[in-house]
């Protein structure tokens, strides 16, 4: 199963550490080729080193379409093509609407949503060439399904990606590409970090399995939808959030 993965080359941008490096380790222990994508040039590079199975490293910002672009085609450079981009950097600064400053709206959507959008059109020529061409996006549960308070923008942008994926769907489908998304819960990551204990507590026993998600849990998922296997879907999305967002209240936890 899934051994369509093996010697494909992947872009997974925000690879450096979370949920991003959950990818490429996931991929990179099918035997995949990833190139790890972040802005910190050093973090990228170790990541890619502790990947091995040939993975590299490449400094670029999603917000800065030229550096993606040389970021793609240094890919197709050193692994010949590029067959699946995961679109995953993001960022999730929490601010409330009454406090929230035009320009962290630009900031957190220039980069979650546009920058989707520019590493999914940086990639393009190269994935037009792959026989096997998937795009998985990382979205969240965070807008497109829940609300949380600070996160206004961000949830705006993880919706916007669905709306963008549903129209690339079509577009994409006469090169054979697919393109779905993965819609994390809450995942133990580096980013979640500054969000304290009591958050952490809260959170997961608001979820039926109990337990926060693992990167790989999100990894997992990805594969699949990048695997041949996956190739008849496309435009859609699949929920990894331990079942957060299935009990109608907290009654109906407790009950259970
Ligand atoms: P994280 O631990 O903070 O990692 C973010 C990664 O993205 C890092 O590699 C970071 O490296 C990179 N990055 C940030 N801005 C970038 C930019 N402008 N250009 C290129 N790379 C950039 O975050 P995470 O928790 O793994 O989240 C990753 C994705 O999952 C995000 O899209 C987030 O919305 C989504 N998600 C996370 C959760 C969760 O519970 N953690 C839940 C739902 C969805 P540099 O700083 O070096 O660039």
């Amino acid at each position: 199963m899934l051994t369509s993965i093996k010697d494909r080359a992947v872009v997974v941008t925000g690879a450096s550490k979370g949920i991003g490096k959950g990818i490429a380790r996931v991929f990179a222990a099918q035997g995949a080729r990833v190139m790890v994508v972040a802005r910190n040039a050093d973090q990228a590079a170790a990541t890619a080193a502790e990947l091995g199975n040939g993975a590299a490293s490449f400094a670029a910002d999603v917000t800065d379409f030229r550096s993606l672009q040389a970021m793609a085609r240094a890919t197709a450079d050193a692994f010949g093509g590029i067959d699946i981009v995961c679109a995953n950097a993001g960022i999730f600064p929490q601010v409330k609407i009454e406090d929230m400053d035009p320009d962290d709206w630009d900031q957190v959507l220039g980069t979650n949503l546009k920058g989707t959008f520019l590493s999914v059109k940086a990639c393009l020529t190269y994935l037009k060439k792959s026989d096997q061409g998937r795009v998985v996006l990382t979205s969240s549960i965070t807008g497109p399904i829940t609300g949380f308070p600070g996160w206004a923008h961000y949830g705006a942008s993880k919706s916007g990606q669905l709306g963008f994926m549903r129209t690339a769907c079509i577009e994409l489908s006469k090169y054979g590409i697919t393109i779905n998304a993965v819609m994390p819960g809450n995942i133990v990551t580096e980013g979640l970090d500054g969000l304290g204990e009591d958050y952490l507590k809260t959170m997961a026993a608001s979820i039926p399995l109990k337990r926060l998600g693992r990167v790989e849990d999100i990894g997992n998922a990805a594969l699949f939808l990048a695997s041949k296997e996956a190739g008849y879907i496309t435009g859609q999305t699949i929920v990894v959030d331990g079942g957060q967002t299935v009990p109608e209240s907290l009654e109906a936890l407790e009950q259970a």
